[in-house]
């Protein structure tokens, strides 16, 4: 190649040409640093057909800097990254730059320097110095890392490095990882299991895409027969990707890899130490890395050989990212498959609609396993009607739930009390003067969190501490929590229960692998009684002395007119549910409802699957929604209100009219204002078979914007 197309990892540029000087060594998917006026930017070579540039003639082309030293993004990846792009309405560049996860990080050596206390102190101590060495207590990071840590700024941390207070540590990024062994400890499958690891392994030998939708309930050994599918591609030599919807459940997870097979997998997430991602990036590029779980970004990594995927939980709806690019890991996941010509598995007990509608048109192999393993049955299910049988003033917990806790407690035995709401009030008031507490940057309210002590918004994360007086009128012990929240919940347990030991499962409160681990380790001994939790307990846990499972408020989830309400409530349900009675005692489900006739209440208290997929089929079809029409929003926001406003009634003017979409709106945002952003959306119905994405893009391509006004297209949105 004597000339190359570059897709440059700046969104703002197009694609540009340049020569490539005599000597250097680039293909289709070399990553490349080029000259760009006096900067050096990062670009991936492509194939000149399949990326539409300006003609520039030979004579006026820059040449090219150097080929970073990793291998080329394969033409597997390259067309994925088209293909997302494409079916997203994203630019190029922002899919390309989840591939490469850490620009930065392509380049130079293999080492990476951390710092740890010396033990040492500081000639002069300063509340900054402090902080920072607080920080690094028991740890070590990098100074940007630690600089985001203790917010102390770069220039303090490099202060202490010259003072000797803290002392680098050299980590090499390429230490090999523990190689995984697919023979380490081999289970023995019953023959459902049998019967289903033998349609996964053959596919990992035959190297084909095969798509399978592994049905079966909680407890049926799901993970024992994808295990024996990614030991199939370890003999084989190939690199498998799981993928889970909670980072938290993965320390559970962890365990279990490394009994079956003597190593644990390699870890990618959002929160992974700089030198941990460099590392794992660099094995997960060179192929060193077999087997890789992680969150829906480890989708996009450039895996050397992939063999297989998995997805976990596939109906989670954590694998929808709402901002960016706004993809669904487990259709992508899918498509990555097609692309690389290897089986996925997407494993649940509760599939999305979507997912059982292609397989019953026959696109993917759906797999069932209908019975737990070991014989355990499946719990009993019963309504609790709240109109009939209410709470105490003031509680929570109605009689027959309180009774059947006690009775546990008489006889050593577990409950789990779910609801899907952190915190200890989800509205704080003011008793003198009726002042509500409300975020700064959002429209929401913000939640009291008791046990720090602090006021809390869950969409941006603005946090105060929770005031003694009232900041509009100034009286002191007035304020009131309204409604519940799992620490408000937990209080009442200590009431009723006094001598029960209560924790408090949620992302607040087992926020680290060491203290979700803890958490674990506590429940499986026998250390808690009665367990408060929001949907983080609902899967992956299995504790053998669970039998008793309280639903505090299953009506929660069916407030808002939420397309997915239906099922998302079916789905937590069924699968917290699925937490009670895995082991030899047999469990029972006390659902807390005002309407135990509502279609999905009423099928969950049947144990009737098909009853509520039917429902919700004929519901979905009336409305043409997915899967039997489509839905994308255009989301319109600016800090500007009046811009934002504007912005989004210029879109809604120019609306196409086609016999075949709906457009409604625009109109304010469910969440009309979120981090300090003003939010406008239009939403479009269209037919199955509509070209949605090409009618957004010539809509939205003819028309400019203010710079400060962002315009995001959600295909397939989740919830609005
Ligand atoms: P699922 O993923 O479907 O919820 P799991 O794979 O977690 O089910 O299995 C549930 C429990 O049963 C786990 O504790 C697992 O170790 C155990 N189990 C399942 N199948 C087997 C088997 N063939 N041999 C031994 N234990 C098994
Ligand atoms: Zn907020």
């Amino acid at each position: 190649m004597n000339r190359a197309r570059l897709l440059m990892m700046n969104a703002a540029l197009g694609p540009l040409d340049y020569r490539v000087p005599d000597g250097m060594d680039v293909v289709p998917g070399s990553v490349v640093l080029a000259p760009l006026g006096p900067r050096q930017v990062i670009g991936i070579v492509w194939e000149e057909g399949r990326l539409p540039a300006e003609r520039v003639a030979d004579s006026r082309l820059r040449p090219l800097l150097e080929v970073l030293p990793v291998p080329p993004l394969r033409a597997e990846l390259r067309r994925l990254i088209e293909w997302t792009a494409d079916y997203y309405c994203a630019s190029l560049a922002s899919v390309a730059r989840m591939v490469l996860s850490s620009g930065g990080a392509l380049k130079g050596p293999a080492t990476m320097t951390e710092y740890r206390l010396s033990g040492g102190m500081p000639e002069r101590m300063t509340p900054q110095r402090e902080r920072a060495m607080a920080a690094l207590e028991g740890e070590q990071a990098t100074i940007r890392e630690l600089a985001g840590l203790s917010d102390v700024s770069e220039g303090v941390l490099r202060g202490l490095v010259n003072q000797g207070v803290l002392e680098p540590v050299v980590v090499d990024c390429d230490r090999p990882y523990l190689l995984a062994r697919a023979d380490y400890a081999e289970p023995v499958l019953n023959g459902a299991q049998q019967d289903v690891a033998d349609r996964f392994v053959a596919a990992v030998e035959e190297h084909r895409f095969a798509p399978f939708l592994l049905d079966g309930v909680t407890g049926s050994g799901k993970t024992e027969t994808y295990f024996e599918a990614i030991a199939a591609a370890i003999r084989a030599g190939q690199q498998t990707l799981v993928l889970l919807p909670e980072i938290a459940l993965t320390e559970a997870f962890l365990r279990r890899f490394e009994d079956r097979f003597g190593a644990t997998p390699v870890l990618w997430h959002s929160s992974l130490k700089s030198t941990e991602r460099r590392r794992g990036w660099r094995a997960i590029a060179s192929g060193s890395a077999q087997v890789v779980v992680g969150a829906r970004s480890a989708l996009f990594l450039p895996y050397a050989n992939l063999g297989l995927i998995v997805v976990d939980e596939a109906h989670e709806t954590s694998f929808k990212q709402d901002e960016g690019v706004r993809y669904n890991a487990r259709d992508v996941a899918v498509m990555r498959a097609r692309f690389e010509r290897i089986p996925v598995v997407l494993a649940s007990a509760t599939p999305a609609l979507e997912s059982l509608q292609m397989a019953a048109a026959g696109t993917y192999e759906k797999l069932d396993l209908e019975s737990r393993y070991g014989g355990a049955m499946l719990p009993a299910i019963t309504t609790i009607n709240l109109t009939e049988e209410p709470p105490e003033r003031g509680r929570w917990l109605a009689p027959p739930l309180v009774e059947a806790m006690q009775a546990r407690m008489e006889r050593g035995e577990q409950s789990l009390l779910f609801l899907n709401r952190r915190g200890f009030a989800p509205l704080t008031l003011c008793r003198n003067c009726g002042h509500r507490f409300q975020c700064p940057n959002c429209s929401a309210w913000l939640v009291e969190h008791r046990l720090s002590h602090r006021l809390a918004c869950h969409h941006c994360g603005h946090e105060t501490s929770t005031p003694d007086a009232c900041p509009e009128c100034g009286e002191h012990d007035c304020l009131v929590a309204c409604g519940p929240g799992v620490e408000r919940i937990a209080d009442e347990v200590a009431t009723i229960l006094p001598e029960a030991r209560v924790a408090v499962a949620t992302s607040d409160t087992l926020n680290t692998p060491e203290k979700a681990a803890a958490f674990v380790a506590a429940a499986e001994e026998g250390a808690i009684d009665v367990i408060v939790g929001t949907q983080l307990v609902t899967k992956g846990f299995h504790f053998p002395e669970l039998t008793l499972v309280g639903v505090v408020d299953a009506d929660l989830g069916l407030e808002g007119g939420d397309l997915r309400a239906a099922e998302r409530t079916y789905q937590q349900v069924a699968q917290v549910a699925g937490r009670a009675g895995r082991g030899a005692k047999p469990g029972e489900v006390l659902i807390q409802t005002r309407h135990p006739d509502a279609p999905v209440i009423a099928a969950l208290a049947a144990g009737d699957r098909d009853a509520f997929y039917d429902a919700e089929t004929e519901a979905r079809r009336h409305a043409g929604a997915p899967p039997f029409g489509r839905w994308a929003a255009i989301i319109v926001s600016s800090e500007d209100e009046a811009e934002a406003r504007e912005a989004a009634n210029r879109i809604g003017a120019t609306r196409p009219n086609l016999p075949d979409v709906a457009i409604l709106g625009p109109a304010p945002a469910p969440l009309s204002l979120l981090r300090g952003r003003y939010r406008y959306r239009l939403l479009i119905n269209a037919r199955r078979t509509a070209q949605v994405q090409d009618v957004i893009r010539d809509w939205l391509g003819a028309l400019t914007f203010p710079s400060g006004v962002r315009v995001g297209v959600d295909i397939d949105p989740y919830s609005f």
